[in-house]
């Protein structure tokens, strides 16, 4: 997922069914893009099961695994995903959804803002530079994410 701690640095954010649902695709995109990253990855699918169930597999065994696969790919909404580049991008996207569970998320962040359920926590970012890899390559593969030169550059880099 690029070069970790430069401007190349990449990971996968996602909008869950119930963030595509509820019409918050465009305020994760607006949230990264003002923060000066840059979109070079972009799909909207329904992921089959072993997709997610690959994609969650650290989380194989816990007792809301079955269910949390149901919530991503019964295709009630479909999922959308993203690659957003930058520095720190990893973690400063972990920072702008918030923790996993609403409850314990800070005010400000996409999680707080946006949901009130862990198992209804609308959004996904890569959590590592070694799961933001794994993870593009499986949603999206490296010749769909495309990289491209940003007018701000000079300015934000
Ligand atoms: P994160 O998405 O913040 O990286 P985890 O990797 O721990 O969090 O969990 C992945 C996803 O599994 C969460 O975003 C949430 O959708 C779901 N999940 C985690 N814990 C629970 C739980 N206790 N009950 C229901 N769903 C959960
Ligand atoms: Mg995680």
């Amino acid at each position: 997922a690029g070069v970790k701690g430069t401007t190349t640095e990449r990971t996968f954010i996602a909008v869950k069914p119930d963030g595509v649902q509820r019409g918050l695709v465009g305020e994760v995109i607006s949230r990264f893009e003002r923060r000066g990253y840059k979109l070079v990855g972009l799909k909207l699918l329904v992921p089959s099961k072993a997709l997610v169930e690959q994609h969650y597999g650290d989380l194989k065994g816990r007792p809301f695994f079955n269910g949390l696969v149901d919530y991503m790919s019964n295709g009630k909404a479909p999922v959308v995903g993203m690659v957003w580049q930058g520095k720190d991008v990893i973690r400063q996207g972990r920072k702008l959804l918030g923790a996993t569970n609403p409850l314990d998320s800070e005010p400000g962040t996409l999680r707080a803002d946006f949901c009130t359920a862990v198992g209804r926590n609308c959004f996904h970012g890569s959590d590592s530079h070694e799961a933001a890899t794994s993870e593009i390559s499986l949603w999206f593969g490296e010749k769909a994410v495309f990289d491209w030169k940003q007018a701000l550059e000079p300015w934000i880099a």
